[in-house]
């Protein structure tokens, strides 16, 4: 007898030796695999690369029956299920990009007991039809599980939402003596209760995996020129594949272009490229070396590429989970990655408007708005950025040594003075002004516009000379992001005060600003390393 296996093989264990090839279990695979093939529900949270296919895939092997596997993603379930059928297991999918013919072919393999697997689209689940053969199935072959993946899908509030995962709690209603699983990478606490009871999994069992990504560098830098900081950034990463995300599509396409002039192999990727486009561009970003895809967050669910060594966002994205689940992207392979984001005044007015202009009712809007003011303080805090994020997750952790905060603490100072001084330019200018004139009002710069408006009269004038216009820039930043003020896109990025800004200006409450860092030389960054 040998040391290094003193208990005989679990079942799990010897399949995923044998089918799938791998030596041991990840994480909590191995629980959630024995929980699941005893019968019971469970509902999942692993981030991405985590490992959660084999977590439904084995307990369907183990249970006798087919395991029915929901999943939103149409080239997912078809790589998913070619690797299967590699490994020998008798997989197969029935979506919209299957004939008629197919389809039924697949349906009668299923009633015979010959498929183990099926993964199916949720829209097609709901039908009369695939109903029907879930009955069909539980008095022939029998159903080993439901696995619902994406499982956020079901929040109405996250922007994943698709309506057919509501009607995935018909599948209890109909099969109650099936085991239920439910999957996903991405959840607040709030979509993770909303999760369980939409679907029906008030009483699973909660797996949580730890979200954080230790081999990922998080870094955010203030956007002063956009264009100039991302080259900056990409110099040190030359020959390596990665993302980058910009809002719109319009900017997707410049960048994307500018990006090739520059001597990137870049690629463009958003919804308003044909489907053939985009079908080649992910595959090329999948197979060539050194692809740098520019894409708004239409390019995400479903990138199996395990050697993203970046992703740098030019704007800001729309709440923390979003930013998890795109950075997310990088460094599945465990190797060093780094999540690099240039961000100022202008992407929280345009944010803030995206808001405020949606046809949302207010209870979504205010949750947007809460979920935004949670990224901009994931910017904002002179904390460690790994911190702040696993903190909306639920997870207690100690800094990290791996992100900018960490590595380049930035200076705070006592900002109440400068806060007085640049809320009241807004304020006796008429809050009819964006950052860039009020600075020059603060610095007494004696410009066409402070003429013709006669702002060299006013008591502010000149009053902030101890800062400089970087410096002002991140103060003005700032202020909007802590909510003391807003900026109007509609009058120009005027900056105008909130309520909460009266006790500061009166004196009455006082605010930490941090200094604008100065970017650190590559040596460095490298020694860091
Ligand atoms: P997720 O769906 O959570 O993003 P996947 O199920 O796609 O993750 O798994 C990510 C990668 O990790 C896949 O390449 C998978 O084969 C691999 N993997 C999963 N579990 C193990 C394991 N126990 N040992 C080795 N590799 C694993
Ligand atoms: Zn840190």
């Amino acid at each position: 007898m040998t040391a290094a296996h003193p208990a005989a093989d679990t079942p799990a264990l010897e399949l995923l030796r044998r089918i799938f090839g791998f030596d041991a279990f990840r994480g909590s695979q191995q629980a959630i695999i024995e929980h699941v093939a005893a019968g019971f529900d469970a509902l999942v949270l692993m981030p991405t690369g985590g490992g959660k296919s084999l977590c439904y895939q084995i307990p369907a092997l183990l249970r006798p029956g087919v395991g029915v596997v929901v999943s939103p993603l149409i080239a997912l379930m078809q790589d998913q299920v070619d690797a299967l059928k590699q490994n020998g297991v008798a997989a197969a999918f029935l979506n919209s990009s299957l004939d008629v013919q197919s389809a039924r072919a697949i349906e009668q393999a299923a009633r015979a007991g010959e498929v183990k697997l099926l993964y199916v689209a949720p829209e097609r689940l709901v039908t009369e039809r695939f109903l029907k053969l879930l009955e069909d199935l539980e008095a022939g072959p029998g159903l080993a599980l439901f696995a619902i993946d994406e499982a956020h899908c079901v929040s109405q509030w996250g922007h994943d939402f698709r309506p057919e995962y509501l009607q995935l709690s018909t599948l209890h209603e109909r099969h109650p003596r099936v085991p239920r699983i439910a999957l996903t990478a991405t959840a607040d606490a709030a979509t993770r209760q909303e999760m369980a009871s939409r679907l029906g999994l008030t009483g699973a069992r909660v797996f949580l995996s730890s979200f954080d990504r230790p081999n990922i560098r998080y870094t955010v830098v203030e956007k002063d020129n956009p264009r100039r900081q991302l080259l900056g950034f990409l110099a040190e990463h030359k020959s390596e594949a990665g993302i980058v995300y910009c809002l719109s599509r319009k900017k997707v396409e410049e960048t994307a272009e500018w990006l090739r002039r520059e001597g990137f192999n870049a690629l463009p990727y958003h919804a308003g490229l044909d489907s053939e486009t985009r079908a080649e561009h992910q595959r090329r970003f999948q197979r060539d070396e050194a692809v740098v895809m520019v894409a708004t967050i239409a390019f995400g669910m479903g990138i199996d590429k395990p050697d993203v060594r970046f992703v740098a966002h030019l704007d800001l994205p729309k709440s923390i989970e979003a930013y998890y689940q795109e950075t997310g992207r990088a460094g599945r392979d465990g190797e060093p990655a780094e999540a690099w984001m240039t961000y100022g005044l202008q992407d929280i007015a345009l944010q803030r408007a995206r808001i405020d202009e949606s046809e949302a009712p207010p209870e979504r809007k205010r949750l947007e708005a809460q979920k935004l003011n949670a990224l901009l303080s994931y910017c904002e805090a002179p904390r460690c950025r790994r911190m702040v994020l696993l903190d909306y997750f639920g997870e207690q952790s100690a800094p990290c040594g791996n992100c900018d905060v960490c590595l380049n603490p930035p200076e705070l100072f006592d900002g109440s003075v400068a806060a007085q001084k640049a809320l009241s330019a807004a304020w006796r200018t008429g809050q009819r002004f964006g950052a860039a004139h009020l600075i020059d009002v603060l610095l007494g710069k004696v410009t066409d516009k402070v003429k013709t408006f006669g702002h060299d009269a006013l008591p502010t004038f000149g009053v902030g000379t101890e800062h400089s216009e970087a410096e002002w820039r991140g103060i003005f930043r700032q202020l909007v992001a802590a909510g003391l003020m807003q900026a109007d896109l509609a009058e120009y990025g005027a900056l105008k005060l909130t309520e909460a800004a009266r006790p500061v200006l009166k004196g009455e409450q006082t605010v930490q600003l941090r200094k604008p860092t100065k970017p650190k030389g590559k040596a460095a960054r490298a020694k860091a390393k």
